[in-house]
């Protein structure tokens, strides 16, 4: 094995892995960064090719833009399946062993599962890392509210967070006096400002002894909008050298992504990138302390049987994305960080045999099932204008009701049906197909109908059940050799509770905005049901992947320790929400961007003593 010639070598070029290189690399600190798919987002003009892609894809899932490498397979939403006698579910990338489908994917190409995420950027509320002390379910995290504040502040910075303070103080989030979010609020779209009016203060009983008081508010945004003072938004990019810089790109890129200009398609794609995603926290690192070596997927963590310490990455370094032909190396430092995805780094750990004595790695894993509730506004509302939303509803996300079911928040959508039914081209396949409509009629029907289609997403929050894990199995691999993730995955009463409560709450939100609810024939979805009190629920995946290696205060319970570093390996850190110990309700991003930078500091000193 080589001598070091690095200070940390970084696998997995997502958000997690991103900030930690701009970070290290703005320290002065060497770092090889190891990439598993393609860096075919880094230049600008190969992002547009991603466009075309995904303006070509006959289904326009999260991953359509995206395809993947052949040596680096990702889930996607069209194979997620459980076995059945005829269909063994091995097509997929998952091995999927219930009872519950696991409905989420994410994407393994330079830039990571931020290039399609919606940019969703919620702080986790103070009660969410106390779950085991105020609601006597689950665990608390071992630091709390106040000690991430400071990395929350610096997250918001990194990753362009779009949002005004004082609409964001509720259920105990507080901020430091003076403290402001980089860029102000995404406007409230029409719908959002016409559902507020008729909802805000709308009491919702939450069981026995509770409720909550609704108010429609704009949630923080990981998309440019317009810059408080002193703060530079970053637009699109462009990461190759100088020399190689294609000044055609160059011009296009320099006045796009500067602001959110309202396209819609967050999810899956940014066409001018005023949607955050990693490739912009790598273009402004230090290039000349940073390697990226793209293509390059770890297969191994060789680790020395002594003292646990980690001594080189194994990597399968590919020319060919379409070909299952590499080379095999090793990559060498001093520390070492896995941010290759909850699922990835637990697999990858599994296939090192660091599970050996580790029995949490790998288990707890959660997500946020989620329903959606749609309905008819009693007015056109102006659905499809604005980003694919921009307010919710939190009221749920926290109270005493926690102690005996989930907590959930509403994501409210300002694109139609679209996510729910496929509209606007069912609506349209509906009028001409089975009501026979044609020419003006068709035209006055549509009129009438797509503006005001109005669709909330109910998400809900799942506490660590060690049943739900991610395990390797030698007889499912990748065209690489490497193996598949198998997962084991149920839904428990607390979160069916949350999601009849979550149900009750939309329909009571409709029923006073005056919405014809049109959310009930849940059969005709093409989404996984799960029963519960004699109702059925359709329910979908929200890419929320966390709690695979969760940090805790004992190495007996826990994967990793409060900086992230593995408890068994005193120079691995293994990083992303996998090292969540509960999740609560918020979007994971932001919580695991603000515990990156904190690692980074740990890494830092580290580095340096
Ligand atoms: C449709 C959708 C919408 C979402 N919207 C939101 C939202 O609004 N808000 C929010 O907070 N979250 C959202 N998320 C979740 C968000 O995308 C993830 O939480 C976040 O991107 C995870 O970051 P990460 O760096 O841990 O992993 P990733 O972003 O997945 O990055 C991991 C990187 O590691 C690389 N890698 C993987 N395996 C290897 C290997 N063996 N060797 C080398 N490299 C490897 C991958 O290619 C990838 O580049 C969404 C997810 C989905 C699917
Ligand atoms: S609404 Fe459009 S411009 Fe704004 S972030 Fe989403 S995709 Fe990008």
């Amino acid at each position: 094995m080589s001598e070091a010639t690095h200070d940390v070598v970084i696998v997995g070029a997502g958000v997690a892995g991103a900030l930690i290189a701009k970070r290290l690399t703005a320290a002065g600190l060497k770092v090889l960064m190891l990439e598993a798919g393609p860096a075919s987002t880094q230049r600008y003009t190969d992002y547009l090719a991603h466009l075309d892609h995904f303006h070509a894809a006959a289904a326009k899932g999260a991953e359509s833009p995206w395809p993947p490498a052949l040596g680096a397979p990702q889930p996607d939403s069209a194979d997620l399946a459980l076995p059945t006698p005829q269909l063994p579910a091995t097509n997929g990338y998952f091995i999927q062993r219930g009872p519950q489908l696991y409905g989420s994917t994410y994407t393994r190409t330079l830039g990571g599962s931020t290039l399609h995420w919606l940019g969703v950027s919620l702080r986790m509320l103070p009660e969410d890392f106390r779950m085991r002390t105020l609601h006597g379910v689950a665990r608390d995290w071992p630091l709390d509210y106040a000690t991430l504040a400071p990395y929350y502040e610096q997250a918001e910075h990194e990753i362009g967070v779009s949002a005004d303070v004082e609409e964001q103080r509720y259920h105990g989030l507080s901020f430091r006096p003076g403290y402001n979010y980089p860029m102000r609020r995404i406007p409230p779209s029409y719908s959002d400002q016409k559902l507020a009016a008729a909802v805000d203060g709308l009491r919702v009983p939450l069981g026995d002894d509770a409720e909550a008081a609704v108010r429609v508010r704009t949630y923080p945004a990981g998309r440019n909008s317009t810059p408080r003072r002193g703060y530079e938004p970053v637009g699109a990019v462009d990461l190759v050298g100088e020399d190689d810089r294609d000044s055609d790109a160059e011009a296009r890129t320099s006045d796009l992504g500067g602001r959110c200009q309202g396209n819609t398609s967050c999810t899956p794609i940014c066409p001018v990138q005023a949607k955050y995603n990693a490739g912009k926290s790598l273009a402004q690192a230090d290039r000349r302390y940073l390697t990226i070596v793209p293509q390059a997927v770890a297969c191994r963590v060789e680790v020395d049987g002594g003292d646990g310490r980690v001594t080189g990455i194994r990597y399968q370094h590919y020319a060919d994305p379409k070909a299952a032909v590499f080379e095999e190396k090793v990559a060498v430092g001093r520390f070492y960080v896995l941010a290759t995805h909850a699922v990835e780094n637990a697999k990858l750990m599994l296939a090192s045999d660091l599970g050996r004595d580790d029995d949490a790695l790998g288990r707890n894993l959660m997500d946020h099932p989620a329903l959606y509730a749609w309905g008819l506004a009693p007015a056109p509302w102006g659905a499809f204008r604005g980003p694919q939303s921009s307010s919710g509803i939190e009221e749920f996300r926290g109270g005493r009701f926690r102690a005996r079911h989930a907590a959930f928040r509403f994501d409210i959508g300002n694109d139609g049906w679209r996510a729910s039914t496929g509209a606007p081209d069912t609506t349209v396949a509906d009028a001409v197909l089975n009501r026979g409509l044609f020419g003006a009629k068709l035209r006055d029907d549509l009129a009438g109908t797509l503006p005001r289609q109005v669709r909330m997403s109910l998400a809900v929050e799942q506490l660590p059940d060690p049943g739900n894990r991610v395990t390797i199995d030698p007889a499912h691999r990748d065209a690489f050799g490497n193996p598949r993730p198998v997962i084991d995955y149920r839904i428990t009463d607390y979160t069916l509770a949350g999601m009849a409560a979550a149900s009750e709450a939309a329909r009571a939100i409709f029923a006073q905005a005056g919405i014809t609810d049109c959310s009930k024939t849940t059969t005709e979805l093409p989404f996984p049901a799960v029963d519960y009190a004699q109702q059925t629920f359709r329910y979908h995946g929200m890419g929320h992947f966390a709690g695979t290696h969760a940090m805790g205060a004992d190495p007996a319970s826990s994967v990793v320790d409060p900086d992230q570093r593995a408890w068994r390996h005193c120079n691995l850190f293994v990083v992303g929400s996998g090292s969540f110990p509960t999740m609560g309700t918020s979007n994971p991003t932001l919580t695991l961007a603000a515990l990156a930078l904190r690692t980074a500091d740990r890494l830092i000193t580290d580095a340096r003593r």
